[in-house]
């Protein structure tokens, strides 16, 4: 299993990344059982606990991933609605207080449609401008630019920033 060049996003953009062009082809990380699974245990406090016998939801998540890269690169919203309507948030309170529950209508769609209303609450709640993909080229990561100044623009550091750094320097060797 190979490491994701990017991880620590929310939740909607994290997915989105688990997709990344290395090498003139697509890696995708969940199409390994395992990167799967570590995967949706990095988020079970969005999804809960993972069964480790349960059904392993890659096509619904895929389906999510796909419609989540839409909206945000061609802010094509059909499909995100699609998988949004594979679910509610039932309301109730009790005791402890309010309290909301998502229902599905197959529970193999709740790590998708968690990522789906995860999307819709970083628009609710992203500064404008924020959400931004990689300057780096051909990168294709997203990421919550959460700097002080606003200023990020690279996936990382040690990728796309390294990179870019490299170019810099040998463009000025050039012009020198
Ligand atoms: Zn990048």
């Amino acid at each position: 299993m190979t490491d994701r060049p990017l991880t620590g996003e929310p939740l909607a953009l994290d997915l989105v990344n688990t997709e990344w062009p290395e090498h003139g082809r697509m890696l995708d990380y969940l199409a390994d059982p395992a990167g799967l699974r570590t995967w949706l245990a990095e988020h079970e406090d969005e999804f809960g606990p993972v069964d480790p016998e349960g059904q392993i939801p890659l096509g619904p998540l895929r389906h999510a991933r796909r419609a989540i890269r839409r909206a945000l690169e061609e802010k094509e919203y059909g499909e995100l609605n699609t998988v949004l309507a594979h679910g509610r948030l039932r309301l109730s309170i009790d005791g402890h207080g309010p309290a909301e529950r998502p229902e599905l209508d197959d529970p193999a769609w709740l790590p998708a449609w968690e990522a789906g209303r995860a999307f819709l609450d970083l628009v609710r709640t992203a500064p404008p401008g924020r959400v931004r993909k990689c300057d780096g080229p051909g990168c294709v990561l997203w990421f919550l630019d959460t700097s002080r100044n606003g200023r990020r623009r690279w996936c990382s550091m040690t990728g796309c920033g390294n990179r870019a750094k490299a170019r810099a320097h040998y463009t000025r060797g050039q012009a020198g």
